[in-house]
């Protein structure tokens, strides 16, 4: 069975997106990943299909309403379906990329993204919705979220990349940021490549890249060293 992402948005125009070209575009043809979307309108109250209200409490903004949201997560993923249910919310866990393999690993999943000021709170804990945020800052909408979260899911699942053997040494998969790359041509703009790349010895090619990767670990992420020599990002969390 190939990952099924559902996405419940009100903007389903958003999808595929950037998701419709080169690795997830191929693999979304091939049917190695599906995705899907529900517009959270159809659920909508009233002759306008209202999906939002005034803050309880007063206040800036408009909250999704927890109602609309039930009908919308309970048409698209009935009881039994066994697959994780995210929020994209800007409170959430960080995405990590161990998140991103457990996800990969299920049968997809359903992910919701919110808009205005966010959703009722209600909701979050009526349907288990687990909020995860990409990041310290404030998009308008979880969509482009959840294709961040997508993408990264997407190019690890079992056959959309090419060489099984790319995904293994990058950022995040070892407790190191990656080595940094060069192509031809072998001189640009007066910079040579390092040396040691284009020596044929492999062992020697092997330890000068580990070595760049700790260096820039050293100097750019310390904290991923702090988390534990041997573990992967985010297994702490
Ligand atoms: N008032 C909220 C922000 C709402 S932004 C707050 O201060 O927390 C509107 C929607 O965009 C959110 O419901 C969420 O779905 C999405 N969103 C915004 N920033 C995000 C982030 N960093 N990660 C994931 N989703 C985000």
């Amino acid at each position: 069975m190939p990952f099924r992402a559902t996405v419940l948005t009100l903007y389903p125009e958003m999808f595929p997106g950037p998701l419709g070209v080169s690795l997830a575009g191929r693999a979304l043809d091939r049917g190695e990943a599906v995705l899907e979307t529900r517009q959270i309108r159809d659920f909508g109250r009233g002759r306008h299909r209202a999906v939002d209200d005034t803050p309880a409490g007063g206040g800036a903004g408009m909250v999704l309403r927890a109602d609309v949201l039930a009908d919308a997560i309970d048409a698209a993923s009935p009881e039994g379906d066994g697959r994780p249910r995210l929020l994209m919310s800007p409170r959430g866990r960080p995405l990590t990329q161990s998140f991103v393999r457990e996800l990969a690993a299920g049968e997809g999943a359903l992910i919701v993204c919110g808009r205005f000021e966010g959703v009722d709170e209600r909701i979050i804990e009526a349907r288990g919705l687990t909020e995860i945020s990409i990041g310290d800052y404030v998009l308008s909408g979880g969509e482009i979220a959840a294709m961040v979260l997508l993408d990264a899911v997407i190019r690890i699942l079992p056959g959309v990349m090419g060489n099984d053997q790319s995904g293994v040494h990058e950022s995040f998969e070892a407790p190191f940021l990656e080595h940094p790359h060069y192509t031809r041509p072998a001189e640009w703009a007066g910079r040579p490549i390092p040396e040691v790349l284009t020596s044929g010895n492999h062992g020697a090619i092997e330890r000068w890249r580990r070595a760049e990767a700790e260096r820039l670990t050293r100097e750019r992420r310390p904290d991923l060293l702090r988390r534990g020599a041997g573990k992967t990002n985010g297994d702490d969390l």
